[in-house]
């Protein structure tokens, strides 16, 4: 790669015919050719090579979209980085690209709820089955696996309850049983941890969260190795999930600082981290306390972690932990995170679906938090005051 990724995100996409620092926002249904041969030479240019951003109309981009797509293919070290209009745009993107009816998809039990509904329902319709293997058993993996399964979809790690797994002999088993592969990396981005050099044949990203990073736009990346490749570009071309010029360039901008943020998103979650992990009816679902299985499965793969983390509150009364949660002044309530804000979520009435393999006590909570670019003196004397209601 020659200088360090961090260079490369500032240098990149420099626009020296416009002398601008950035590139522009190319805007376009029509594009428009000198001539017929020139469009006919353009199309035989994109069949030669793919991934070289020859166009010859808008719904397969412009040299926006293109920019972005070559920034995240660098990032991922992978062959090729497809972008969506959401990220989860980019989950339906790579399940359809590679499923068809009568296959099987073995999914990790926590994935992202949305996944969980398109997967265990929606594509049951169409005759392509779904089973769930819990994130700390992989022996529940392998004994699904069957002539049918065509895929194995990992979230690393799981949502809300933060379950880190051995992806690498999830990995082995898939190989083992010639089944592809594909993770949801959206906690850790391939700033923390790269899929597709570890194996993975996709690797999913949404942009909505740290790349874009200011909570203004919406975004989903899937990268590729070249075996699914030709794949996903025909499923791409036929579904017509294309990212718009103008949200390619905010998350273009936001990847600018990715590296800053996501370290100081780390620094400021460790600092709570060590802040929560006093509380005895507290336990931490992030890496940070060296005796778990989840630490030591984060540790072996990731180079970091995210400001993202679950605590997991035993308390006999819920108005208490509803109390906690809304007595916080500097966590706003809503969903999705990866912004700059600080934000929180109570896990009401069990929102984790169909969940087989989440073992939650009657009296055990969870509660979300995204830790933000705030102070986190600020942040640790907000959430103090409001533990005060845990009884
Ligand atoms: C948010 C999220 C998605 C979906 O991304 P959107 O951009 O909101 O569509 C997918 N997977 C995970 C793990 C997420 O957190």
């Amino acid at each position: 790669m020659g200088n360090s990724f961090k260079t490369f995100l500032k240098h990149t996409a420099k626009d020296f015919h416009n002398q601008s620092v950035n590139p522009p926002v190319v805007r376009a249904s029509t594009i428009i050719f000198k001539s017929m041969k020139d469009i006919r030479k353009t199309q035989a240019k994109a069949i030669k090579n793919p991934t070289g951003g020859h166009y010859d109309y808008g719904r397969q981009g412009t040299s926006t979209t293109y920019i972005l797509q070559k920034i995240l293919t660098k990032l991922e070290e992978s062959y090729h980085v497809f972008t969506t209009p959401t990220g989860f745009g980019a989950v339906f993107l790579a399940i359809f690209s590679v499923t068809r009816p009568g296959d099987e998809i073995i999914a990790a039990d926590p994935v992202y709820s949305p996944t969980r509904l398109l997967t265990e329902n929606f594509l049951k319709e169409f005759n392509i089955k779904t089973s769930f293997y819990n994130p700390h058993d992989l022996k529940t993996l392998e004994k699904n696996i069957t002539k049918k399964t065509k895929l194995i979809f990992v979230e690393n790690p799981g949502s809300n309850s933060f379950d880190f797994q051995d992806i690498g002999k999830i990995l082995s088993i898939a190989k083992k049983h010639k089944v592809l592969t594909a993770i949801d990396n959206t906690w850790g981005t391939p700033y923390f941890l790269k899929p597709i050099k570890l194996g993975f044949d996709m690797s999913i990203v949404s942009a909505t969260k740290y790349y874009s990073g200011h909570s203004d736009v919406m975004g989903g990346s899937l990268a590729v190795n070249k075996k699914v490749f030709p794949k996903v570009k025909a499923t791409e071309r036929i579904t017509g999930l294309r990212l718009g010029p103008d949200d390619a360039y905010l998350i273009t901008r936001g990847l600018r600082t990715l590296d800053v943020r996501l370290d100081r998103h780390r620094e400021n979650a460790k600092k709570v981290a060590e802040f929560l992990s006093k509380f005895k009816n507290i336990k931490l679902l992030y890496p940070y306390k060296k005796d778990s299985y989840n630490f030591r499965m984060w540790k072996k793969y990731y180079s970091g972690a995210s400001g993202l983390m679950g605590l997991k509150i035993k308390c006999k009364n819920i108005n208490s932990v509803r109390k906690f949660v809304n007595s916080l002044k500097l966590f706003g309530y809503g969903y999705s995170w990866g912004g700059f804000e600080s934000l929180a979520l109570h896990q009401e009435y069990r929102e984790t679906g169909n969940r087989k393999f989440l073992n939650l006590a009657k009296d055990e909570h969870l509660v979300r938090l995204h830790i933000g670019l705030e102070d986190p003196k600020d942040l640790i004397a907000d959430l103090k005051k409001a533990l005060k209601f845990i009884k």
